[in-house]
């Protein structure tokens, strides 16, 4: 795992556990490894409602937003996705994990409580706080990714999806579910959660920049994104 994981400051290997080949040292509590080295807000609503995250919240909110069930969705992409070496990032409680082959899965968020749970639901998978601008993660070492309900909520989805093209292998497959500008309640929900949501092209074109392969599926409030990297 310490050939998958970077130290987040200057991107070089773990020589121990946490220490890197520069000497930045990080610390890991409770099987959670805690490579976040800038404060980040937790969304206070979602902390909240983490113990609860899963089987109601995620639920009922993406029923009612999406008009397709939850688990369908992460069915769906976590099948896609399966592969040796796959990160989940915004993993939450690791819902992914449940329909994802792989031989190291590596979930990462920068919520504790969301780590904490899951590490107690799923102990196979690798939690790891880090930042999605910044994936604290080796070049092209990944063979699946997955980036679900997360990109809408980050300061740069264009960042993340850099990150996310940099991370993965070549031939590899990414997905990703993200609200974007579809109707009045993608609006409504951008409202609320105070955030900037961007119509699909927007998110294609980020994709076709970077000369993924990108393919896409409107659902309710939301868009499945399929990338590639050839
Ligand atoms: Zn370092």
């Amino acid at each position: 795992m310490s050939d998958i994981l970077r130290c987040p400051i200057d991107g070089s290997k773990f020589v121990d556990k946490w220490v890197c080949e520069k000497g930045h040292r990080f610390s890991e509590s409770n099987g959670v490894i805690d490579l976040l080295t800038e404060d980040i807000k937790t969304e206070k609503l979602l902390d909240i409602v983490a113990p609860l995250y899963e089987s109601v919240y995620a639920p009922i909110g993406f029923t009612l937003t999406a008009g397709k069930s939850y688990n369908w969705i992460m069915k769906k992409a976590g099948e896609l996705i399966s592969g040796t070496i796959v990160l989940d990032i915004g993993t939450g409680t690791g819902k992914i994990f449940d329909y994802t082959k792989c031989e190291i899965c590596i979930g990462l968020d920068v919520s504790f409580k969301f780590l904490n749970i899951l590490k107690k639901k799923r102990p196979n998978v690798l939690a790891v706080r880090g930042n999605a601008l910044k994936l604290p993660v080796a070049d092209e070492s990944l063979d699946g990714l997955s980036a679900m309900f997360v990109l809408h909520m980050l300061p740069s989805p264009l960042v993340a999806i850099r990150e996310i093209n940099r991370v993965l292998k070549h031939g590899k497959k990414c997905v990703a579910t993200v609200l974007t500008k579809n109707n009045a309640i993608s609006n409504f929900l951008a409202k609320i959660w105070k955030l900037n949501i961007y119509p699909i092209d927007y998110y294609i074109k980020i994709f076709e920049e970077m000369n993924m392969e990108v393919e896409y599926e409107k659902i309710g409030a939301w868009t499945f994104f399929t990338c590639a990297k050839p």
